[in-house]
């Protein structure tokens, strides 16, 4: 799945929000998150997110990696 790092929090522009065809997408306390089990890969929030805050999750850059886990913590509590 797409998943959202960093330069999201506090930011939240949801921009994202407004293109996913399966609104996976949520707003959290100080981020937006998105549902890795409901994202179904399309890629349309990437190139719309003004902060660049969303990567596919493999290609997430090594200082965000742990956001791949985070926006699952954020459904699923573990
Ligand atoms: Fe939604 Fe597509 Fe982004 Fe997944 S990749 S969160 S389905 S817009």
């Amino acid at each position: 799945p797409y998943t959202i790092a960093e330069p999201c929090i506090d930011i939240k522009d949801r921009a994202c929000i407004d293109v996913c065809p399966v609104d996976c997408i949520y707003e959290g306390g100080r981020s937006l998150y998105i549902h890795p089990d409901e994202c179904v890969d399309c890629g349309a929030c990437e190139p719309v997110c003004p902060v660049e805050a969303i990567y596919f999750d493999a290609d997430l850059p090594d200082e965000y990696e742990k956001y791949g886990a985070d926006n699952r913590e954020f459904f699923t509590g573990v």
